[in-house]
């Protein structure tokens, strides 16, 4: 089989677009933000103080679609079975433009907004991936074309996916293969991090499976040889792991954790399960490793002499890139300008980075050049809205450089001005990237037809089983 991200590089040339949009509609759009910064950063607060996780976001969807319909949008909750999943409309017609929101915690991650840690809740979650402003700062782009929309300015229909559980089960996994976005023409996404660029990297694709053994029990002293151990077979695949990591590419990561291999050790364990996660910057070259995994976890049962084996249970694609969508996303950047900070929040950042061991060099709110990018690993299911609908993707500076992701760190500076701040500029930079899309079809058009040339021949699969989604918990 051909990898269609092979057929692009051969065949598209992305040429940057200079959109012909309104600039007084764009400073419109930003003033619209602008106005609305109070509320956004009291939503971002309540839902970093809420700080739930995956498909336990009710009161973080419920404040973001509440506030979405008192401002005139038609919300539809509970979407694609997941009761935090909403879609938020306004306006008719043509084009219809979206903007992706998320609002899920990480489990065990409670801190103070405080720049040394100190934790809120003892073992409650903790908004480590900036989820709180990601939510926030999206509906507040949504709400600036709202704006314009309602003033005649634009025409067309925006709309806000409230999307949950990105952290654990990706729920816009569930949302595409609902149809959720069948007619949308472009979509937007930003995330937090610790540097500005438009994104032309798409991280990481991901299956995440597990592999569950059940064996028979026995005394382990009296009669071991009435026993068959599904611990064995849990070391005897996890050996097999380990063995093949040397014979895949190096761009393949696999990891996984042992959720249960056993009580005592005076039993021979009846029951097992592993956890694990492939990933690369491919589906194609993490769907090889799946089924040589599939293959090990079998071995292992045979060995072992118990049944069971691995199952999917989810997964994300890597993002597709849209270079012309890029270029728009890194032109409002640098027409918005640099962020720029207090000394105080310099040195909370200098704070931070001391107590978190790296050099203690400040917040950097500069922006990143669209070329020379370096691929960095990690996963999201926006990956898989990307593969569906053309979508462009932005990072946005939450915290400072260099400090740990899902650690205690972002959630201080996500509780803060340092958030607050990366939050407003992400909102603003959606905003009048948004302008440009309803406002210039050229600019459209330009970023669809690249989407279609790099799509062409693809069928999507997406790697979630039947049925709605599971609610995670840490030990199943
Ligand atoms: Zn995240």
């Amino acid at each position: 089989m051909i990898l269609p991200a092979l057929i692009v590089a051969a065949g598209v040339t992305a040429a940057p677009v200079v959109s012909k949009a309104d600039v007084r509609k764009k400073e419109a759009a930003v003033a619209a933000v602008e106005a609305r910064r109070a509320d956004l950063v009291s939503l971002a607060d309540q839902v970093w103080a809420f700080a739930e996780t995956a498909l336990k976001e009710s009161r973080s969807a419920a404040l973001l679609a509440d506030y979405a319909e008192r401002q005139g949008f038609r919300v539809e909750r509970g979407v694609a079975s997941m009761p935090t999943a909403f879609v938020a409309t306004y306006g008719e017609g043509r084009p219809v433009i979206a903007v992706l929101g998320e609002y899920d915690a990480l489990p065990g991650l409670s801190q103070k907004a405080l720049p040394q840690q100190d934790v809120l809740e003892a073992g409650a979650p903790g908004h480590g991936c900036g989820h709180n402003l990601f939510g926030a700062a999206s509906l507040g782009a949504a709400l600036a074309v709202k704006d314009l929309i309602a003033a005649g300015k634009l025409a067309g229909t925006v709309r806000y996916y409230g999307t949950p559980a990105e952290e654990a089960v990706g729920g816009k996994v569930y949302m595409v293969r609902e149809g959720l976005f069948r007619d949308v023409d472009v979509a937007l996404a930003w995330h937090p991090s610790d540097r500005t660029r438009a994104d032309m990297q798409g991280g990481q694709a991901l299956v995440d499976m597990v592999v569950e053994y059940r064996g028979r029990t026995a005394h382990a002293a009296a009669d071991p040889w009435n026993g068959r151990s599904a611990a064995d077979a849990v070391e005897l695949f996890t050996h097999g792991v380990n063995m093949m990591r040397e014979h895949v590419k190096p761009t393949v990561r696999m990891h996984y954790v042992v959720q249960d291999a056993g009580d005592v050790p005076n039993v021979v364990p009846d029951h097992s399960r592993v956890w694990v996660w492939a990933r690369d910057f491919e589906r194609q070259g993490v769907d090889s490793v799946v089924e040589r995994l599939r293959k090990v976890a079998e071995g292992a049962a045979l060995m072992a002499g118990v049944e069971g084996g691995l199952r999917v249970q989810g997964g994300d694609y890597e993002i597709l890139i849209n270079e012309a969508g890029a270029s728009l996303l890194h032109r409002n950047l640098t027409w918005l300008g640099p962020i720029r900070y207090t000394p105080g929040e310099e040195a909370f950042g200098k704070a931070l980075q001391s107590s978190a061991g790296v050099e203690p060099r400040g917040l950097d709110g500069s922006i990143d050049p669209l070329e020379g990018q370096e691929k960095e690993g990690g996963s999201t299911d926006v990956g898989d809205v990307s593969w569906n609908v053309p979508t462009l993707h932005v990072s946005v500076a939450t915290a400072p450089r260099g400090v740990p992701w899902h650690a205690w760190p972002v959630v201080a500076a996500g509780g803060m001005s340092i958030g607050h701040k990366g939050m407003m500029q992400a909102s603003k930079t959606l905003a009048a990237t948004m302008v440009d899309l309803f406002d210039d079809p050229s600019a459209r058009a330009t970023v669809r037809a690249e989407f279609e040339a790099r799509t062409k021949g693809f069928v999507y699969k997406p790697a979630v089983p039947d049925g709605p989604p599971r609610v995670p918990s840490p030990k199943p």
